[in-house]
């Protein structure tokens, strides 16, 4: 007997996408049989699922909830929105994942910082989630030595900035010999870096200039953060962890072509390196800045062009890219629009609750992948870099019952009303071709037709590990 059975749904699993039943008991899929198999073993509850696309839960594997907001001409400090808010909108989109970023100060111990963040999570998420470590600044030498514990707690990925980002020195950026110093600790202690790669030098650069020639309207961000920059920073970085053995990278927003490329010659030559994109580069270009409220387009590095954004198309098409996550940094409108230049417009965008049913739409409707492609760049893709996989992002027995039915009859127009995100959505009018209808949580129904069935102490810290086969070779 079954606590929940899941029937007739077109299942994706991680090898084929084709009607199924799904037995969940204990919060683990327990059987995957043909459609009707699982119905004579009996359920406490059955949903029929007949004419829905049956997928693991989304994974958003870059959120930033209840950070300080970069920008804003009064340099008043506003915080995102915190994991309840955001995490009650991703299961309404479909995610049930996500992973957030615990700032680890220097001059803070590591575990402290950690701790820090994990007391602001618990009985704060509707949903699962864990952390990367945020290192900012210059290091101290402490923290390295730290780390390799901080792996083994299950913590194994560390995020770092090559760039200040805006030319008020918030100290961001850690400089390359720390840098080296922080891969050679991941890589013995198997961790991996998750890299905002942009060149400070040629970013600051173009601050002082546009400042100089009074072209500071925000329209002007990809003269800013521009291509050359990614192009710079991306193989600078590259080179460095190439150098460093057993050494593994993560991309963070890949924005630009030559990002993509790249990541694309270090997997050639081998190096287990990952690109991460965001719907946000994948669907608009630096063109709607220009339009009115157009500062809510924008997250850091910079939209770029039309090339960039065929490029990084391709790059999902089994290529450089093999996750899209959303950089979410949820605030209400009059934040975000509050900056207007290319030094002190806010970053980061909403988008966690439509980015499931946006990447159907545009992977699977208009550009003809598989379902099991579009699968792995929401959610597959990045259990497997991150080390959740398969206990995340997998219909497969043994894995963590998070299934959400995407009703393709439930095509819509993207309202703000109708999200639960925050009072303006960058993604306002779009049409997507299908909507999550139910999400399940480790068998617990969270979110069905719209109404919230969830709590925020459902939500779980997940441990995790990197697999060796990731950190090896280029392995997704
Ligand atoms: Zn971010």
């Amino acid at each position: 007997m079954f606590d929940l059975v899941v029937s007739g749904g077109l299942a994706v699993t991680p090898v084929t996408a084709e009607p199924a039943d799904i037995g969940v008991l204990d919060g683990k899929i327990a059987a995957i049989g043909a459609p009707g198999s699982l119905l004579a073993i009996g359920a406490q509850r059955t949903v029929d699922a007949t004419g829905q696309i049956v997928i693991p839960g989304g994974i958003d594997p870059h959120i930033h909830c209840g950070m300080p907001i970069l920008g804003g001409p009064s340099n008043v400090e506003v915080m995102s929105a915190p994991p309840e808010q955001v995490s009650r909108a991703a299961l309404y989109g479909g995610t049930t994942t996500l992973l957030d970023f615990a700032l680890c100060l220097p001059e803070i111990p590591l575990q402290q910082s950690i701790e820090a963040r994990q007391r602001e999570w618990a009985g704060a998420c509707y949903c699962d989630y864990g952390f990367h470590l945020m290192l900012r600044g210059k290091q101290n030498p402490g923290i390295f030595g730290a780390l390799p514990e901080a792996v083994q707690a299950g913590h194994p990925s560390v995020k770092i900035f090559t760039t200040d980002i805006r030319p008020v020195n918030e100290g961001r950026m850690v400089r390359f010999g720390d840098i080296w110093e922080v891969f050679q600790a991941l890589a013995k202690a198997g961790g991996i870096a998750a890299i905002h790669a942009e060149d400070n030098d040629i970013v600051m650069h173009m601050y002082e200039k546009l400042i100089r020639e009074e072209r500071t309207g925000f329209e002007n961000m990809a003269e800013v953060h521009n291509t050359l920059s990614e192009d710079l920073s991306f193989n600078r970085v590259i080179r460095l962890a190439e150098n460093v053995p057993g050494m593994a990278l993560y991309m963070v927003h890949v924005s630009a072509a030559s990002g993509a490329a790249a990541i694309g010659a270090s997997r050639t030559r081998g190096f287990p390196i990952y690109g991460e994109t965001l719907h946000q580069y994948l669907l608009y270009t630096a063109e709607d800045y220009k339009r009115p409220g157009g500062q809510m387009f924008h997250t850091y590095p910079s939209l770029k062009f039309a090339d960039d954004q065929a490029a990084l198309w391709a790059a999902t098409n089994h290529g450089a890219i093999q996750a899209v996550a959303t950089d979410e940094v949820c605030c209400p409108l009059k934040i975000k629009l509050q900056g207007r230049r290319i030094d002190d417009t806010t970053g980061g965008n909403s988008g966690v609750e439509p980015r499931v049913a946006l990447m159907y739409t545009h992977m699977v409707e208009k550009r003809g992948y598989s379902l099991n492609d579009f699968v792995g760049l929401v959610s597959s893709n990045a259990a497997k870099i991150m080390g959740l996989y398969p206990r995340k992002g997998a219909l497969a027995v043994g894995a963590d019952a998070d299934i959400v039915l995407l009703d393709p009859r439930a095509r819509r127009v993207i309202r703000k009303e109708d999200l639960h995100e925050t009072d303006y959505t960058p993604w306002e009018g779009h049409e997507v071709a299908a909507w999550p209808s139910l999400t399940i949580l480790r068998g617990k129904v969270m979110v069905e037709n719209g109404q919230l069935l969830a709590a925020p102490s459902d939500g779980e810290f997940l441990p995790r590990k990197i697999p060796e086969g990731i950190r090896s070779r280029p392995a997704v």
